[in-house]
């Protein structure tokens, strides 16, 4: 059974206007890693919304788990979601230290046990020794990495990534996408990524959703949507 669902999703932002996803339905299976993949404007950051429950759809399903996250009778509250995301500006707490920044969505947890697990989280990023500096004096892929360790932190089913590598120069792009993917895979995560960029996509995705004007055009491995004629 897949992990996430979208099944035939429709969101019109406006009364007037076309669909910015228009039918769309698609599967996540477990500790799957996904990529939606189109040019600007096909939908695919509004998909990412519906899962987050930022939006809601018009029409269609959302399933987390067996779970009806939106439906004709259902809205479940991002925050009651279980899901974790990092946007591409990483929007980090810039007054928050790396360590309190990854703690900031554990405040269920007590405090020491906050912090071993987001210790922990850091230090599979490679961040061990950073805890205490501020994400100013982070480099970018840095903060990216922080960014991702705070949204892995309080263990969401899913975790959704708009363009995560966007704002890293093209080398830091290549060597942390590569890093990231290895933790995320050795942590069994079910992630869905948005990406305009095709190189991205094949490095990073086990599978890709092509998207255009709000609905899937192709779904495949990387091999086999490149591949096809
Ligand atoms: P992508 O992420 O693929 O670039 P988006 O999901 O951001 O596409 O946008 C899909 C469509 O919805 C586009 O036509 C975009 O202009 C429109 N759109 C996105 N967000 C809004 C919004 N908040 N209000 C109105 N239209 C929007
Ligand atoms: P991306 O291309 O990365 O999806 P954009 O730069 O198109 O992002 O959009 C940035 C923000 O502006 C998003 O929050 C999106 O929802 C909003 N937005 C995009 N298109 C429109 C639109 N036509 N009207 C209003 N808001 C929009």
């Amino acid at each position: 059974m897949p992990l996430l669902s979208l099944d035939t999703v429709s969101l019109r932002y406006t009364s007037a206007g076309t669909p910015a996803v228009d039918g769309l339905s698609l599967a996540v299976e477990p500790g799957e890693v996904i990529a939606l993949l189109g040019p600007s404007g096909c939908g695919k950051t509004t998909t990412l919304r519906l899962v987050a429950g930022f939006e809601r759809p018009d029409t269609g399903t959302v399933t987390l788990e067996g779970r009806v996250l939106a439906g004709p009778s259902a809205f479940v509250p991002p925050e009651q979601r279980s899901v974790g995301m990092v946007f591409q500006d990483y929007a980090l707490f810039p007054h928050l230290s790396v360590l309190d920044n990854v703690t900031f969505g554990l405040g269920a947890l007590p405090r020491a046990d906050a912090q071993a697990r987001a210790r922990s989280m850091l230090k599979l990023f490679g961040l061990e020794g950073f805890e205490s500096r501020m994400p100013h004096a982070l480099s970018g892929g840095q903060q990216q990495r922080v960014a991702l360790a705070r949204a892995l932190a309080p263990g969401p089913r899913v975790l959704l990534l708009d363009e995560p590598f966007s704002s890293l120069d093209s080398a830091l792009r290549v060597s942390t996408r590569g890093e990231v993917r290895r933790v995320l895979k050795s942590l069994g995560a079910t992630v869905m990524l948005v990406t305009h960029d095709q190189g991205e996509a094949m490095a990073f995705a086990d599978r890709l959703v092509v998207m255009r004007a709000g609905k899937v055009e192709q779904v495949g491995t990387p091999e086999a949507v490149y591949s096809t004629p």
